[in-house]
């Protein structure tokens, strides 16, 4: 198959509500009145961001997911997508098929549309550029937490950096760990109903504490955590405690989204956690001292070595 009969058959839409869609030099698309465009890109690499053995419908799930949910950390809703695509030259007809399967699937649940791409032959990366929209000046930063914000996270943490490891050793990772792993739900219809409510918000894909710590330096704040509250992933609450706590604090990509608002909206947020069926915890709490302050049941405990995934 060529580069174009790929595209024919597996990434040109049937309808589109985008003015122009996949087929010209550019997508052309209007945004709803009064919002402003939110634009966000991440690529993934074979070995580096996914087994190179992943199933290629996972694989198509989370490249767009991955996006979608730095959308739902700004509090936007998904609009459309373009995807950037290089695969090697062995790559059969069934595995893009099922890629595109994938891809679409996550697509249709959060109706984010692809408008348009690049198909180019090399080592197999999938790089995405998702585009969203919030109403103006309602767009969620990570520069606004206040001292005396509650800290709060949606789902549970750590299961993806376990089931990571786990492969890594050569291990079946538990079903809930690797569904966490290759399936992430982006948060959207939380990071909506968020608007005016969280004042910093992002979604954690590095790990919780190297990600909130992106939150404390753009809003000149600290952070009091208190371990004990951290939500664990279903496996993780079998192991021991320091090893899942260090899973679920430093662990990367788990897509959750974490938060700071003001105690006055606790009610408003425990209600959209009962709403969207998925918990929505609180971890901590913003202080004026810079840096974390990690507690376990008010004893202080010290921090991890590392706090997160880096990339160099
Ligand atoms: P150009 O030469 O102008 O860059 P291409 O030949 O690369 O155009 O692509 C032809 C059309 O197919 C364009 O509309 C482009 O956006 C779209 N396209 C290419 N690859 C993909 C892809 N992987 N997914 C979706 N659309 C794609
Ligand atoms: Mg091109």
């Amino acid at each position: 198959m060529g580069e174009f009969d790929i595209i024919k058959a597996y990434f040109a839409p049937q309808s589109s509500s985008a003015i122009l869609s996949v087929g010209d030099d550019c997508g052309l698309f209007q945004l709803s009145p009064g919002c402003v465009c939110n634009v966000t890109t991440d690529t993934l690499v074979s070995t580096v961001h996914f087994f190179a053995d992943v199933d290629p419908f996972d694989l198509g799930w989370k490249s767009l997911a991955v996006n979608v949910s730095d959308l739902a950390a700004m509090g936007a809703n998904p609009r459309y997508f373009t995807l950037a695509l290089t695969l090697p030259g062995d790559v059969s007809n069934q595995y893009i098929a099922s890629f595109s399967k994938g891809l679409l699937q996550l697509a249709k649940q959060h109706h984010i549309e692809l408008i348009g791409g690049d198909t180019t032959h090399g080592p197999l990366s999938i790089t995405i550029t998702a585009i969203g929209e919030t109403p103006k000046g309602k767009e969620i930063r990570r520069s606004g937490a206040k001292d005396g914000d509650h800290i709060w996270v949606t789902g549970d943490l750590g299961s993806a950096a376990f089931a990571v490891d786990q492969i890594k050793k050569g291990q079946i990772a538990p079903s809930y760990s690797y569904e966490r792993l290759v399936r992430p739900q982006p948060r959207v219809a939380i990071g909506i109903q968020l608007r005016g409510i969280a004042g910093a918000m992002l979604d954690i894909s590095d790990g919780l504490l190297a990600d909130l710590s992106h939150i404390l330096q753009m809003s000149n704040v600290g952070a009091t955590i208190n371990a004990e509250l951290i939500p664990l992933g279903a496996d993780l609450k079998k192991m021991n405690n320091e090893q899942a706590l260090t899973y679920a604090l430093t662990g990367g990509d788990d897509y959750e989204l974490c938060f700071c608002a003001n105690s006055q909206h606790d009610d408003f947020i425990k209600n959209i956690a009962h709403n969207c069926g998925v918990p929505i915890t609180q971890i901590g709490t913003i202080t004026s001292k810079m840096g974390i302050e990690l507690k376990h049941f008010s004893k202080d405990m010290q921090l991890p070595q590392t706090l997160g995934y880096q990339h160099f």
